[in-house]
Parts: structure tokens; C-alpha cells; sequence
């Protein structure tokens, strides 16, 4: 029998990198190497993009105990537009797995793709908790909480939590309950 269960990946656990950071770095390796571009100049823009792809490859180093293991190495594709301030070029990536232009790539923990959010089906840690409204209810009008009856489990989870939290305020800052009634 093969039980599989869906883990769902976050951004927060994943490698990322930004294309703005990415293009930084890499001018500044080839300014180091002698190369000087213009990236206000198109074809100086043509230029590094082909150098730039041509000799980049992204992977991950992992420590296992004594040994090191080198991921996948991952190719990098490049566009641009032109800014609307005619001063310069937006560089972004282009996604290896659907091609779209995004400004970050990433690599999950179990994987050695460099893909986009998208592709890796990666979720913000925010996005899968909905606001706390009842909790936030009892927050902004304190003098609620004690005359408030769950009547869901959610609710009382929300309810001891917003306790908590009142208790702990109260004990930080020395107020007393009676002084809010
Ligand atoms: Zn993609």
C-alpha cells in the first residue's frame, strides 16, 4: 500500500533569489573580470544577458555529516524592458519550467529545480491561516472576553488564546481587570 500525503511547501523553507540581487552580483563579477558594460545601452544589455546565461549555473550545496552534495546546476534565462524613465533596462528571470518572467526563482527543500513560485507550488505560511476574527473581537473589546461563550471548538481555541494574550498584557504592563470595567 503507498500512502501519499501532500505536504504543502512554503516559500518561507525555500532558497529564493531576486532577480534585482542577482543582476547586482553579477555585474559586479564581471566588472571584476574586466568586462565593462553600459546597462543603459541595449546592446550592452545584449551582451551581458548571453554572458550572463551562458556562464551561470545555480545550485545548492547541502552538508550531510562529513559530506558535501552538490544539486542539480540549474541554467538561468534572462529578459528585460526598458524602463519607463528611458534611463536603463528591468531585468527578470524567465521561469526553466514555464517560461513566464518572474523576479524570483526558487528551490524548495525537496527539490533542485529552480522554478517560480507557481511551478513549485510554493504558499505563503500566511496565506494558508484565515484572520482570527473573533480573537481579534475579544482583543479591541476586552471587557467581551469574560462574558463570552465558544461555542465551536475554533471559537474556543480563539477564545483561551485571546485570554492569553490579555493576561499576559496585563501582567506586563500592571493593569489590573478591574480597572477596565
Ligand atoms: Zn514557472
Amino acid at each position: 500500500m503507498i500512502l501519499n500525503y501532500e505536504k504543502k511547501m512554503l516559500v518561507e523553507n525555500s532558497f529564493v533569489i531576486r532577480v534585482s540581487n542577482f543582476i547586482r552580483k553579477a555585474i559586479n563579477n564581471l566588472n571584476e573580470q574586466n568586462f565593462k558594460f553600459d546597462l543603459r545601452n541595449e546592446n550592452d544589455v545584449i551582451k551581458f544577458k548571453e554572458i550572463v546565461e551562458a556562464t551561470t549555473r545555480i545550485n545548492l550545496i547541502k552538508k550531510d555529516g562529513e559530506k558535501t552534495i552538490e544539486t542539480k546546476k540549474n541554467t538561468i534565462k534572462l529578459t528585460y524592458l526598458s524602463s519607463n524613465l528611458k534611463k536603463g533596462f528591468i531585468f527578470f528571470f524567465i521561469c526553466n519550467n514555464c517560461g513566464n518572467r518572474v523576479r524570483l526563482l526558487y528551490i524548495p527543500p525537496n527539490s533542485e529545480d529552480l522554478f517560480c513560485r507557481n511551478c513549485h507550488r510554493l504558499s505563503y505560511e500566511k496565506q494558508n491561516k484565515k484572520p482570527d476574527k473573533i480573537l481579534k473581537h475579544l482583543l479591541i473589546n476586552p471587557q467581551t472576553i469574560f462574558t463570552f461563550k465558544p461555542r465551536t471548538l475554533k471559537e474556543a481555541l480563539s477564545y483561551y488564546k485571546a485570554v492569553d494574550i490579555f493576561n499576559k498584557i496585563k501582567k506586563d504592563n500592571g493593569i489590573d481587570v478591574i480597572d477596565i470595567y
